[in-house]
């Protein structure tokens, strides 16, 4: 049984009714939204959301799921495009013992640079060779809140980011 995380209301269904600004929209779909991480453990790394709210992959329809991979390409583009960065990762958390954190699905686009700080992302994220820990380093949770609030943009901040990011989508 997968647990999901509480979170009312839900802040990805708030942001795209306009309630929450710091989800900023870099792009749009039938099914899907690509916004801003408010988080910015990477400058630029964001996340396609499914119009409705479900909570996990196992949710979606078939259409949904296309829709999220072809929203998904277009913005790795765009950040490729905007940041030429070492790689683009993608991960999808379902359920709390995953790390899910809103019960919302939301797929994550994140450009990788070198020095970026995920200590409180997937594990083998804090693993990534010349992100500022060493391979098989456990995780020290105790710096979580203050990590947490370094990597927080502020609104205007997510907004410059994600224009830029906007201006860079394919046609
Ligand atoms: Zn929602």
């Amino acid at each position: 049984m997968i647990e999901l995380p509480l979170r009312d209301p839900c802040d990805l269904c708030e942001g795209m009714a306009g309630r929450e600004e710091r989800w900023a929209i870099i792009d749009e779909g039938e099914f899907t939204l690509t916004v801003i991480n408010p988080w910015q453990f990477e400058i630029g790394q964001c996340c396609v959301i499914t119009r409705r709210h479900v909570a996990t992959l196992l949710e979606l329809s078939r259409q949904e799921c296309a829709a999220v991979m072809v929203a998904a390409k277009r913005v790795a583009e765009a950040l490729v495009r905007a940041y030429q960065p070492l790689g683009i990762l993608t991960f999808q958390n379902n359920g709390v013992y995953s790390g899910q954190e809103t019960p919302h699905f939301h797929f994550h686009v994140v450009p990788r640079q070198p020095g970026s700080d995920w200590g409180i992302g997937p594990p083998q994220l804090a693993t990534f060779d010349g992100a500022g820990r060493r391979r098989g380093t456990p995780h020290d949770s105790s710096g979580d809140a203050q990590r947490r609030e370094r990597v927080r943009a502020c609104a205007s901040q997510l907004v410059e980011t994600a224009a830029l990011i906007r201006s860079n989508l394919p046609e």
